[in-house]
């Protein structure tokens, strides 16, 4: 029986034609550019296996390079099914990050080099991050907001992976003016010391290279025990990843390099796709080989996703079908509001037959809070990919806390210094020091009473204090909206936006996630807890790995997995596509919307047999729009061709000459409209058609139309 019999009756795969060459092509340069679902890592799978059984290739001689932890292990997992009977011999699959640390260790042991990594578990003060924060601020006077960190450290991680030379560093889009003397400035300082080098993650993958290029011995060493080497999701490797991949290989070139161009959702960090599509220049001798069929998905789900990815042009272009049967139609639920869609999902996972089947994905982390809240509460167990909790740390949720805090004991100056340029008392820096060198057994604002410096800011702190006070005997929820409302700090953060270009509605959201998660609890204690109690429960939830639980993941993170069904959440426009991804789009620089249409069909081509794509109208007060995308998934099912979706004119389209707002009559007494300037609107109950209105942001309109407990007004 050959190998390819043996693996039919042992794992029930048969390979086809493509594949099978793919497997047998073990000698020379190959590129297995194919499409999601086509057995790409099957195929990869049993190369390893027929090189070790068939080839009788040792296992050490072997390298097979992932892209994450998570899909090593994945691959690991995939191996021992299919050969761990056969074989004893296990491949590394080894994380190219891993794998050039090895060669860095080596090499400074090798010359006597310390080194400290500043990145991970590294101690606070010599973390990278606090160094990127001190030279963020040296560089631009001020300290960086959360935002900035992380755009900036995006960026460093960018440059470093594209390695972008220090004459082009300010080509590189960033919305931090000094990004490229800071990344200078960085780079200058982990090398310092000569025989004391600091390293982060990047650097690894940078000194690996180097170390490649440079030191022969080092380099022949590799080269020499590596006969074949194997990557799988390379459309994500960024430039250095790529060199140091073809390096490894070279001379022998038994390189293989699998990949899906239009699953390249990794651009941001620096990935490269055309380094991919320049495979053929690279290896004048190396193979292409294209793989098209789908053995995951129904051939509604299939065709669908194939004619959505088409309206990308920078890509190579392939046709995706499938032989599976037709299938369940793609079901689409626009929901009137987002807590609906939140039931919804929770309701579906809990009538599962099989959880371990389902997964629920969607773009940004943030869109996990309240899931997991609502999950948890009904006891519904669930396992977290990539989990990140980045959310329980971010300032406004200290701010938040802090003005709680402040509402127990307002003698509490030390609390009263964080969030005193966070509301509207019109408190100046010199008096909070003023308070802080002297000691007094007495409210914050009493003491500051004695000293204003204007009229005005008498009535703000006599007001504030009233409230800060009130806060105290109310419920959390009720708290937040006091703390949003009365004491301005909606209005801070739209300013804090505004100034710092920092996304509104992000922050806005943060605040209203926090505002649900407080609901029906007693108190400040309590709703402390539940952060505590929300950040636990998603950290452990790894725990569920194996169980046969619902799986939570970001798109990004469910690349090369499938499930029985996929719900995909929050799919409204300003998060797929972004902002950014549109005014981009609309300058011309389509990049960035055509990673967010990758991204969507990584999504969409997880499923197996069911995919439910779900959108509201309204989250909170704001109303929303269904993403463009899922637009265009209706009118494909609906049969349009590709030609005739035109996204610039749908996206032009909805860019509104005239903003709309609609506000709450409700809401409002109950204070909970934001941005309507208080002198503007007296009172709700005078609106009516045709009153004129000044807003803060979108300046004069009229009220078009008062319906019941919903205004809606049009402005210029
Ligand atoms: P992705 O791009 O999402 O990573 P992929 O190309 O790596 O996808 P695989 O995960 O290897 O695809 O395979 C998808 C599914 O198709 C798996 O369930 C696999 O077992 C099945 N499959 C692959 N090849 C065949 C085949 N020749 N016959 C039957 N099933 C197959
Ligand atoms: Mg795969």
């Amino acid at each position: 029986m050959n190998f390819f019999e043996k693996m039919k009756q042992l794992t029930g795969v048969d390979l086809n034609d493509v594949q099978k060459q793919a497997v047998r092509l073990t000698e020379g340069p190959l590129l297995l550019l194919a499409s999601p679902g086509s057995g790409k890592t099957t195929t990869l799978n049993m190369k390893i296996g027929y090189l070790l059984l068939v080839k009788k290739v040792k296992a050490e001689n072997i390298l097979a390079i992932t892209f994450s932890k998570a899909s090593a292990h994945d691959m690991e997992e995939r191996f021992e099914l299919f050969f761990g009977k056969l074989t004893r011999d296990r491949v590394a699959f080894s994380t190219i990050h891993s794998f050039a640390y090895k060669v860095v260790r080596e090499y400074f042991w090798k010359n006597q080099i310390n080194y400290q990594l500043i990145e991970g578990n590294a101690p606070e003060q010599l973390h990278k991050k606090v160094m990127i924060r001190n030279l963020f601020t040296e560089q631009m006077k001020t300290a960086p907001t959360e935002d900035e960190m992380e755009e900036i450290l995006s960026y460093i991680s960018f440059v470093k992976n594209r390695m972008v030379p220090d004459d082009q560093l300010s080509k590189v889009a960033c919305s931090i003016k000094s990004a490229g003397k800071i990344y200078q400035a960085y780079e200058a300082f982990k090398r310092q010391n000569p025989q004391n080098l600091l390293l982060d993650f990047d650097d690894m993958l940078t000194y690996c290279l180097d170390i490649l290029q440079n030191d022969a011995e080092i380099r022949q060493k590799y080269q020499t025990l590596y006969d074949y080497v194997l990557t799988d999701e390379s459309q994500d490797n960024s430039v250095v990843q790529h060199e140091i991949v073809e390096l490894l290989a070279a001379p022998k070139n038994n390189l293989c390099v699998v990949a899906d161009d239009d699953q390249s959702i990794f651009m941001w960090r620096g990935a490269d796709v055309k380094k991919l599509l320049q495979f053929q220049q690279t290896y004048p001798n190396g193979k292409v080989l294209t793989m098209a069929q789908n053995y995951r998905s129904t051939k509604e789900i299939v065709d669908t996703a194939n004619v959505f990815i088409k309206r990308n042009k920078n890509r190579y272009d392939k046709t995706m079908f499938t032989e599976n049967r037709q299938g369940e139609k793609i079901e689409i639920h626009n929901m009137r509001r987002y807590d609906l869609q939140l039931n919804y999902v929770v309701e579906a996972i809990q009538k599962a037959e099989k959880p371990k089947e389902v997964v629920v994905l969607y773009r940004n982390n943030s869109s996990a809070i309240r899931l997991v809240d609502l999950l948890e509460k009904k006891d519904i167990p669930f396992y977290m990919k990539d989990v990140d909790v980045k959310f329980f740390k971010h300032w406004i949720v200290e701010d938040i806390l802090n003005f709680m805090r402040l509402s127990y004991n307002d003698k509490r100056v030390d609390i009263l210094e964080r969030i005193y340029s966070k509301m509207n008392a019109y408190i100046k820096k010199a008096q909070i020091q003023q308070l802080l060198r002297t000691e007094e057994d007495a409210s914050c604002f009493d003491r500051l009473l004695k000293n204003v410096h204007a009229p005005y800011q008498e009535q703000a702190l006599r007001k504030a204090k009233k409230n800060i006070r009130e806060m105290n005997v109310l419920p959390p929820d009720e708290a937040i909206q006091l703390i949003r409302d009365k004491l301005g700090y909606d209005k801070t953060l739209i300013n804090r936006a505004e100034h710092l270009g920092l996304n509104e509605e992000n922050l806005l959201s943060i605040v209203s996630q926090l505002e649900h998660i407080a609901e029906g609890l007693p108190d400040l204690a309590a709703f402390a807890n539940r952060l505590n109690e929300l950040e636990e429960i998603m950290k452990t939830s790894k725990f569920n790995k194996n169980e046969n639980v619902a799986t939570l993941s970001t798109m990004h993170s469910s690349k090369g997995l499938e499930f029985d069904t996929v719900y995909m959440l929050d799919l409204v426009d300003g998060v797929i596509p972004s902002k950014d991804d549109v005014k981009a789009y609309k300058n011309d620089e389509p990049e960035k919307m055509e990673e967010a249409v990758r991204l969507f069909y990584v999504g969409m081509t997880r499923a197996r047999h069911h995919l439910e794509l779900l959108t509201y109208n309204q989250k909170d007060e704001e109303k929303t729009q269904p993403s463009a995308f899922i637009e265009d998934v209706k009118k494909i099912m609906l049969g349009e061709k590709v030609g005739e979706l035109k996204l610039t004119d749908r996206v032009e389209e909805k860019a509104p000459q005239r903003a709309k707002t609609t506000i709450t009559n409700k809401a409002y007494q109950q204070k909970k409209v934001r941005d309507i300037p208080e002198d503007a609107i007296k009172d709700a109950r005078d609106l009516q058609r045709g009153t004129l209105v000044q807003h803060k942001v979108y300046e004069q309109g009229f009220v078009k139309k008062v319906d019941g407990n919903e205004i809606e007004i049009m402005f210029d």
